[in-house]
């Protein structure tokens, strides 16, 4: 653990207010645990009601002066953390398996993927544009200009501890918007060491703060409820942000939400199979299932199930379960009990309404919340497993005869965020990617995330949409300015 220990000395554990780190009130602090032994990793400050308005006062005193900065300068700012996160690649992955529990190998893909928020975002910074036109009556000009939102509220999940942060903290920085980050319980210390970084890039004091905590609502609550805090994006699961949008009302704050999935993955009669198997593997395990955009529901063609589910039985039962940080591991432990329970039920359900287990199927003995890598066949459309977010590396497989039924089963859920369609032809991908309803398609590939393309979902999935040109737009407001001829 040596070297561990010398990264989680230098982590900050204290709430991040003002540029430094500072107690909560009263000194309060709460264990964060590494999930492959249940072992503490860190005493982190626990922010009240207090501090979180101490965070506010700080976001909203500097708000006016960093939205007056020029584009460029933001920009320069950011991308300045951007190759202060890809110069410490590896201790932003070891600290993210750390308290995560993810396979180091996917952490490293995670610093890669969530750094470029940070760079893309520096890019669209001098690229926020408004308009200038006369009126098509003749009767004056229109002037369309964009402005910061002003102070955010970011509330991120445990799953992708750094990316879900900077996917919001770079479209906000970028406008000109202060930032206060929430992360989740369970993984704060990533963002701590991400807010270390921006002080390191130059980020001015107080425009972003980091407000771990293990009372979420008591430090939410009397933000959204301030008239100064003017917008919350969260990340997180459909029941929160059902809950976020209520107590947003009150202030009629902006909100954007990116929340539960249950994607569909729908392999056709005519794809190529073992590029469905590899996709499979991508969709489903990748992140260890712990993946909003994870392949929830295997709906395969009748005609190629059975050879389908062999193929991909046989990949998911040589994976490598163990701590994520021992470098052969492909699948680390689940988050922690509650989520191994959650996991479990749901299978334990499944078969006993006549699921087959072909592979897995049970928690693994010892320390660490393990579960092992399953494939469940035969799956009844109506069981639990397949209406919500198994969250976890468990493949439920069911069967469809047309594309008709196929589209119906897939969307056949309260939540719309990412489906997946394995076919060659080319038709039929754009047809039932039309008939999808769901706010990301991948056609043949099994990992859709890109910073350059816009993230989100519809029905119960979210509102508004993360990344790509459109991402920036979540945090800025538009005027207009009426103007004589
Ligand atoms: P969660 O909703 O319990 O927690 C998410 C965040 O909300 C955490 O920071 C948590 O502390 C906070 N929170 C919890 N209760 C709160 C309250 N009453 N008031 C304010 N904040 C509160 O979800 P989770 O278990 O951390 O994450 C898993 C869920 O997140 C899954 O449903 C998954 O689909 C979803 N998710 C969605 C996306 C996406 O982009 N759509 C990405 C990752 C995860």
């Amino acid at each position: 653990m040596s070297n561990f220990d010398e990264l989680l000395a230098a982590v900050p554990t204290g709430l991040w207010i003002d540029g430094k780190q500072s107690d909560a009130t009263g000194g309060r602090t709460f264990a964060v645990r590494n999930p492959a032994t249940g072992e503490v990793l860190a005493e982190v400050a626990d922010a009240s009601a207090d501090d979180a308005l101490r965070a506010l006062d700080s976001a909203h005193r500097v708000q006016r002066e960093w939205a007056a900065t020029a584009p460029r300068q933001r920009a320069e700012i950011l991308r300045a953390a951007w190759q202060l996160v890809t110069d410490r690649a590896e201790d932003f992955a070891l600290l993210m398996t750390l308290e995560m529990g993810k396979a180091v190998a996917e952490s490293r893909s995670e610093v890669a993927y969530g750094a470029e928020f940070l760079r893309w975002f520096s890019e669209e910074a001098p690229r926020i544009q408004g308009r200038y036109t006369t009126a098509p009556s003749g009767n004056g000009r229109i002037l369309v200009t964009k402005a910061p939102v002003g102070p955010c509220l970011a509330i991120t999940p445990w799953n992708f501890p750094l990316a879900m942060g900077t996917r919001k903290i770079g479209p906000a920085l970028a406008a000109g918007c202060t930032m206060i980050v929430k992360p989740a319980e369970d993984t704060p210390l990533t963002m701590l060491l991400l807010a270390q970084v921006f002080a390191d890039a130059g980020l001015p004091e107080g425009v972003l703060s980091v407000l771990p905590t293990a009372d979420a609502g008591g430090v939410s609550g009397p933000l959204l409820a301030d008239p100064r805090l003017r917008k919350v994006t969260f990340t997180g699961s459909t029941r929160v942000g059902k809950l976020l949008i209520e107590q947003s009302a009150g202030q009629v704050l902006r909100t954007s939400m990116e929340l539960g999935g249950n994607a569909p993955f729908v392999v056709f009669d005519d794809a190529d199979l073992d590029a469905a198997v590899d996709g499979a593997m991508a969709a489903k395990m990748r992140n260890g299932g712990e993946a909003c955009t994870a392949a929830n529901r295997l709906i395969v063609a009748n005609a190629v199930r059975e050879e389908f589910t062999a193929k991909l039985t046989e990949r998911i039962a040589a994976l490598t379960v163990g701590p994520g940080y021992d470098e052969g591991t492909q699948i680390g432990p689940l988050i922690n009990e509650k989520q191994r329970t959650s996991v479990a039920t749901l299978v334990d359900e499944a078969v006993a309404a006549g699921a087959r287990v072909r592979t897995g199927g049970r928690p693994l003995d010892g320390p660490g919340w393990f579960y092992e890598p399953t494939v469940l066949d035969n799956v009844p459309g109506d069981a639990r497993i397949v209406a919500q977010e198994i969250f976890g590396p468990v493949a439920a497989i069911t069967g469809f005869d047309t594309e008709e039924q196929a589209i119906d089963a897939a969307n056949a859920t309260e939540f719309g965020l990412a489906a997946y369609i394995y076919t060659r032809s080319l038709d039929r991908s754009l047809r039932v990617a039309d008939a999808l309803e769901s706010g990301m398609v991948g056609v043949n590939r099994g990992v859709i995330s890109d910073p350059a393309a816009p993230f989100g979902g519809v029905k119960q999935s979210g509102l508004g949409v993360e990344g790509g040109t459109e991402g920036i737009e979540e945090y800025l407001e538009t005027k207009y300015v009426a103007l004589p001829l």
